[in-house]
This record gives C-alpha cells, structure tokens and sequence, in this order.
C-alpha cells in the first residue's frame, strides 16, 4: 500500500475484478500450501486424497518438462540430481553467502555463474532460486485454478519475518514471472495469528513457534488495535523435523548392523532407513507405537519404537528449540507469563513431546486446532479477502516503502525506513540553509531512490514564522507517525520558539503493487548511480554554502581587505560557481578549498573584529545600564 494524500472519507477501495480469484500462499521450505477465504471463511485447497500440503521440490527433466510437488519428490531418491528442494533457503542470497553453506543443501550451486545472483545446476540447466521459486508458485496457481475452476491472478504470500529486503523482492519477483500479482507478502507468524483471529482478539503479547521440517522460527509478536508488530523473531535455519527423522533413522541403522551383523551401511540402506523413520515419527504423533520393516536387496530388519523411546531421541532437539524462546524473550524483556497466547505452526508441532514442552515453557495450553502445517495458508486467504473484497480491518504489519522529506539539492533523508512495523512514529531535525531563513518548505515523498524527483512525492507545506537565525542555528523537528490505518501525518516544529504546522497524508490505492515493485527493483539497479547523484548532490550544497557564507562576510567586513584580496576571493568564488556548474565532484570540493584558503586571513581578522566589538559592546550596556540607573 504507498501513500498519498486522499479527501477523509474518500479512499477508494479496489474492486474485485477481471485479475481474477485472490488466494493466500504458504510458499514453505518443505511444503507450500493455498487456501482461499470467501465471506471470511478460509478453505485450504486439497488433492484428491485430501491433502492441502505441496511439497516444494521441483523435478526438470532433460526434455523441458518440470514437475513440482509430490511426483517430483519421488525422483529425488532415483535422480537427486534432476531435483530441486528446499530453495526457499537461497532467496535473495548472493553467491557469497551461499559459499559458507556448501555442502550443507541440498543441491549442487552453478560455480560457473557469473555476477552476485546464486545458481543451481540441475538436469543440464542454469537456475537462479527465483526462477525455481516461479516454478513452484506456477503449479500452486495451477492446481488452485483447477480446484477453483477460476483464475487465479493475485496472492497474499507469506515469507518469514526475518526475511530482508533481497529476499522479499526476490519472492515477489518469482511471482511475477508464474504471472500472480502479489496482493502483499504478509509475516509468516502475523498470518498464523491472523487464523486465530487474534486480530479481534485482546490486546497484547503473543508467541508464534514455528517447527518446519528444516527451519524452527519463534517469533513475538505485539498485538494493538488489531495491528501485528513483529517485536522479536529468532530461531535456527537448520533444526527441524528433518533433524527428527535423522535421529529416527540413525537409531534404526544400528539396530539393523546389529540384528543382520553388517559392519557397513550401504547409501541405499541409509535412504530406506530415512523414509522408514519419517513414516515412523509421523506416526507415533498419533499412535504410542509401532513397528516397521526395512528392507533392501531381499535383506530385511524389524524395528519397533514407541512413543517414549522417540521422545527419548529427540529431546535435545525439541529442548534446544525451547532455549531459543527463552533466548528471544529474554532479548525483548518478556517473561514466558507475560506472553498471552501461544500459536503453533509447522507439521513438526503434531509431535506431542514439542505441544508439551512449549506447554509447560509458556505456562499455557498453545492454540493449536487449526492444522499447523496449513495455518499460515488460512491466514494468508483471510488476509487476501480483506484487501481484495475490502473490509474494515485492512492489516497493514509494515512500512512498505520508506517515507522521508527532500533536503537541499533534491536530496531524500529517509524517516522511517521501509518494513518499518507500524505504528511508528519517527523523527529527524533539520535546520535552515540561509542567513535569516523564515519559511522551509517540507516535501513530503516514498520510495527508496535517493533523489527527490525519483520518488514519489506526497505532500509539500511550509513551516512560516522561524525566526531570523544565522544559517544552521535553528532546530526543525520533523515527525513522521503513521497509525494503525496506515494513516500518515508530518508534523514540523521550530523547538527554541515552538512554532509548528502539519499535515495529515492519506493511504490511497493509486498506485499497484506492480508499479511498487517496479520502484523496488529500480533503487536496486539504480543504488549506485543514485549514491553518486547524492555524493554530487551534497558536494554542490556544501559549495554554494560557502559562497553564501563568504559573500555575507563581504558585505559586513569588505573594508578588512585590500584590493588585491578581494579581487582573489571573488576570483575563489567565481571558481566555486563554475565547478557547482559542472558535474565533477572533485573539482568542486578543489574549489572549495581554494575558497577556504583564499578566505583564511579575512576570516581571522573578521573574528578578531568580531572579539573587539562584543567586547565594547559590553562596556555600552554597562554605560547605559549606568545612566539608566542615574535616571
Ligand atoms: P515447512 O514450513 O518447512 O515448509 P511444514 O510445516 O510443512 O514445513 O513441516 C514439515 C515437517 O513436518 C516435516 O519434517 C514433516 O515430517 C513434519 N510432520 C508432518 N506431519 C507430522 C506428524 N504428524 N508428526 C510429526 N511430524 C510431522
Ligand atoms: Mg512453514
């Protein structure tokens, strides 16, 4: 949603239209899943035999044909090479990052490629994480428009809420290219809370934990005025359900060696035994035990575990995810007391050691009779529903791109930055550019470009009535608030004499996410030349100051030079205006420099002038304190 200034009263809302069904996506590392919400009521999109989980694994073939979902994690077994899993972890990384992680994914990177963006070699192919990523949402889109009998043209799609800037844009874009117009992306643990309706619910704390198969994220989340805040979010990228059935899987190998007297563990056995122990661990979510067989090459092992021998495997896993909820809350200050609600996401939170021990750490019963695996799904559809159909309840959770006012030279300084969780108020001082300044001029604007002009411009007024100061004297205190509406005003206030003016800025839906993403990708490919446009921006501001300075000291104290000297510092002064002309910074700064030093001795005797005058014009006030006091 961007900003604007709107009539009260006269926002427009967008009307459900040809772009077709809005749906919410749970684009997850392991399993994606889609749920659309129709009159407020979510419904998670199954398959035949019922289920609403995808998982995200992508199988390309030789000749063109990709398959995502269950089918292609079947080929990860025989033809690894030709599949793709858990790209959600590359999003928005850079072929640096991704270094350090080498040997820990599960694929094989493209050393080869050239420039920063992370490459995949798969099945002959060259892939970047957001075209994979594409390929996945595609099949969603498909398979939602199958279930639907509709299309599907917008999506509010979750991401997690550690995720940064790169990411974010880089889940977008992959949407963009499966052709969905990416209604917002909304936290991961807001949308959960969202399914809960904790946005109606009472005001306050609430805890999100979050076990995935390869991911654990706990989050803390604020709860004002049906707004989420994302106070706190920790975790570990690499524990999960996964982390369960390698403990499973280990244990059952060993039994194995044992029961068939094998010194050494074939790949095969290793693979079988993994499949076995996830069966397993599955299972015993529900059943207190079991028995299961592996069997490769003819050669059979039985294995029984029941649901106390499972807890007793993975209890240090499940103990170190409850250390990083003590850590996060303690990071923020909370006591697990003070948290008033507890929702539980991830497939891996059906394990009941997991419900009790987070049980017991918060000293509360979770909220867990939504599915955990499909919870963000419903909370991303009833999110979907809210910005499309419209309602009342618009959640907006962050900034969606930075808000800031032009300075001097065209320049943006940014008060709150995009992402920024609202409401927030933010403020900034800014003082006045010239001698005797009365009046500034606030331009309001968002957008991440450097340069005024590049952005998108809000709202100008002027602050009038700043008394007559030497340039740099006054404090300007711009604040910046946006509410829970998303609703923005600009207040500016002179702070020695308290005058002040402000404006409210309205939300408007002038603008589509298209365009919004277009302006994200446009400060990224435009940073650097945008950083030199700034440099040259301030260096020109910087210039015409000194002159400003300069000529004022003419006018007061010309009669300290000699003729000579002047005519050197006009001479500095002309080179000052000639280099601001131009566009090479250091030829300005040269010029500036030359002014400074054509200008040293004036500016000592100036101020030797300047000492001799305070100092009689201490004796007249005493003079004329003294014929007061005779009168
Ligand atoms: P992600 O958010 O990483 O995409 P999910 O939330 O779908 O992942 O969780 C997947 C994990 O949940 C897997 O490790 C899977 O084995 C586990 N899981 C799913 N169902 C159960 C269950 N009934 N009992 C225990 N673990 C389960
Ligand atoms: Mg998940």
């Amino acid at each position: 949603m961007l900003l604007q200034i709107h009539e009260p009263g006269e926002t427009p809302l967008p009307h459900a239209d040809e772009r077709g069904l809005a749906v919410g996506i749970d684009l997850g590392t392991t399993n994606s899943v889609v749920a659309i919400a129709l009159d407020g009521s979510p419904a998670v999109l199954r398959n035949a035999e019922g289920s609403g989980l995808v998982p995200s694994v992508v199988a390309y073939s030789e000749d063109g044909s990709v398959v995502v979902g269950k089918e292609a994690s079947k080929q990860l077994l025989d033809r690894p090479e030709t599949v793709v899993s858990s790209v959600k972890r590359l999003m928005g990384r850079g072929a640096g990052d991704v270094k350090a992680l080498a040997g820990t994914l599960p694929f094989v990177l493209d050393e080869a490629a050239e420039g920063g963006m992370v490459r995949l070699k798969v099945a002959g192919r060259s892939l970047t994480p957001v075209e994979v990523s594409a390929d996945i949402l595609r099949a969603l889109k498909a398979k939602a428009e199958e279930s639907l009998d509709g299309t599907v043209g917008r999506a509010v799609i979750t991401v997690p809420a550690y995720f940064d800037d790169a990411a974010r844009s880089a889940t977008k874009d992959a949407a963009k290219l499966a052709g969905i117009e990416v209604l917002r992306l909304v936290n991961e643990p807001t949308a959960a809370a969202l399914a809960y309706g904790l946005d109606n619910a009472a005001e306050g704390l609430y805890a999100v934990y979050d076990l995935g198969g390869g991911t654990f994220d706990i989050s803390l989340l604020r709860m004002e005025k049906g707004v989420f805040q994302v106070l706190a979010t920790g975790g570990d990228a690499a524990l999960g359900g996964d982390d369960f059935d390698h403990e499973v899987a280990e244990y059952f190998l060993a039994e194995r060696a044992r029961e068939l007297g094998e010194a050494q563990i074939t790949p095969d056995e290793a693979k079988q035994a993994l499949m076995t122990a996830r069966l397993a661990k599955e299972c015993l979510s529900s059943r207190d035990s079991g028995e299961w067989v592996i069997e490769v090459d003819g050669r059979q092992s039985r294995h029984v575990l029941d649901r106390n021998g499972f807890e007793a495997l993975i209890a240090a896993e499940v103990d170190r995810t409850i250390e990083l909820c003590r850590n996060v809350l303690e990071d923020a200050g909370v006591q697990p007391q003070d948290v008033h609600g507890v929702v539980l996401v991830g497939g891996s939170t059906r394990v009941p050691l997991v419900r009790r021990r987070v049980a017991e750490f918060f000293g509360k019963e979770p909220l867990a009779d939504i599915n955990p695996d499909e919870v963000v799904a419903v909370g991303a559809a009833l999110q979907a529903e809210a910005l499309t159909v419209g309602s009342d309840t618009l959640l907006l959770d962050v900034t969606p791109l930075s808000l800031g006012i032009e300075t001097m030279g065209g320049i943006v300084e940014k008060v709150i930055p995009r992402n920024t969780p609202i409401p927030v108020a933010m403020a900034q001082e800014f003082t006045t550019y010239q001698d005797g300044q009365s009046a500034m001029a606030i331009h309001v604007l968002q957008g991440e470009r450097e340069m005024a002009d590049q952005n998108r411009s809000l709202a100008r007024f002027e602050l009038h009535g700043i008394p007559p100061m030497t340039a740099g004297a006054a404090r300007i205190r711009v604040t910046f608030a946006v509410d829970a509406d998303g609703l923005l005003t600009v207040s500016a206030e002179e702070t020695t004499t308290g005058v002040e003016q402000h404006v409210a800025v309205k939300p408007s839906y002038g603008l589509t996410d298209d365009e919004m993403a277009q302006m994200l990708r446009d400060s990224m490919e435009h940073a650097r030349e945008d950083m030199e446009t700034r440099l040259l921006a301030e260096a020109r501001v910087e210039a015409r100051r000194a002159v400003l300075a300069v000529r004022s000291a003419l006018d007061a104290d010309q009669d300290l030079l000699s003729d000579d000297e002047r005519t050197a510092i006009h001479a500095a002064m002309n080179g000052v205006e000639e280099a601001v002309a131009g566009v090479d910074r250091d030829a300005i700064s040269a010029a500036v420099e030359a002014l400074d030093g054509a200008t040293r001795s004036f500016a000592e005797r100036r101020m030797d002038r300047g000492i001799r005058s305070a100092l009689a014009g201490v004796s007249v006030d005493r003079l004329e304190n003294k014929v007061e006091g005779r009168d």
